[in-house]
């Protein structure tokens, strides 16, 4: 019993395309135009996955910052507001300060739910909670300030609030620069759902259970419990995907299945604007692993030869001319 043999997608891609093609890259130099294409590419995709992940999560931080500024800008103005003199201050100050005391009772218990709900629902608990707080913060410091006298208190308090709101703007602006800088790529990448993996190199190279199989796809997406791998192809952009592009794609849905537990019934290859679905079935399977059996009775008995009689594909291969079976 030997061991294993492992072959990447992109080797059964270029066997795909044509199997001596295949048997002349693996002696090829680390440097050759190909590689220096893809390793662009992925540093091209890299860029685009951290505006986008940056972009979002920046944005959502931004956006708490500034509901934080809003809330904090609105309770200056309202006790700047309240200072002035009118009505029965005593009485609308104590009803402030009970309401107060019972946000914080509300707050404290939601601190003391938020240690025994599950984690995803912590950090959504643990927020209200804070809100309330903060709440309650403001509230008595109205309360206090109702009790103060003075229209220069009254303007401070109003000044500090714009201030305040003059922050909340600032954030707000950054929040929907990050945004559209987001949404673009999201548009122009197609990345619908949330991507949980990326092969800009942030992520482990995936094997299959096997170990036949290796490969890292652009990106692996997730939407709403459905998981698939998307491709993405420069060059030329045919008007139908390549079937040497498909049983690339192939091998990674079953590097997806294999590692992260669910068969996709799709992947995505992109050519520039153009997004193709291939379905992921039982046929295109067995194709996959009928070329990587024919690949592995290759390295085991050395005999390779071409799979077409296409002379148009040999005049634009780039290993014409070291090939004993080129037809152009
Ligand atoms: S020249 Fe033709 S036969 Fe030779 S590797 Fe290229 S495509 Fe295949």
């Amino acid at each position: 019993m030997h061991a294993q043999h492992t072959f990447s997608a992109g080797d059964l891609e270029k066997y795909s395309y044509c199997p001596m093609s295949w048997w002349l890259s693996r002696g090829e130099k680390e440097d050759n135009e190909a590689q220096k294409r893809g390793i662009a590419q992925h540093e091209e995709l890299s860029r685009d996955l951290d505006t986008f992940t940056n972009g979002m999560r920046t944005a959502s931080t931004y956006g708490k910052v500034i509901m934080y500024y809003a809330v904090i800008s609105t309770f200056l103005a309202i006790g700047s507001i309240s200072i002035l003199e009118y009505g029965n201050k005593l009485l609308i100050s104590k009803l402030l300060l009970v309401l107060a005391l019972l946000w914080l009772i509300i707050a404290s218990s939601l601190l003391y739910v938020s240690i025994v709900v599950k984690r995803e629902e912590r950090g959504q608990v643990e927020h209200m909670a804070a809100y309330l707080a903060l709440g309650a913060l403001a509230l008595s410091a109205i309360s206090i300030t109702m009790l103060l006298k003075g229209e220069l208190l009254s303007l401070l308090l109003l000044v500090s609030s714009l201030i305040w709101l003059m922050g909340a703007s600032i954030y707000l602006y950054y929040t929907l620069l990050n945004e559209e800088r987001a949404k673009e790529v999201e548009k122009r990448r197609e990345l619908r759902g949330k991507v949980i993996y990326s092969g800009d190199g942030s992520h482990s190279v995936l094997y299959s259970q096997d170990g036949a199989l290796s490969g890292r796809p652009d990106f692996i997406l997730e939407d709403e419990g459905r998981i698939f791998p998307v491709e993405y192809k420069s060059g030329r952009q045919p008007s139908a995907p390549l079937f040497s592009h498909m049983i690339q794609l192939s091998a990674y849905c079953k590097l997806v299945e294999d590692n992260f537990g669910i068969r996709p019934e799709i992947g995505y290859i992109q050519y520039g604007e153009k997004r193709f679905a291939v379905e992921y079935d039982g046929d295109l399977e067995r194709i996959m692993k009928q070329e990587l059996q024919e690949m592995r009775h290759a390295v085991e008995t050395g005999i390779v030869h071409r799979n077409h009689d296409r002379p148009g594909k040999c005049l634009g291969c780039s290993r014409r001319d070291l090939c004993p079976e080129k037809l152009a």
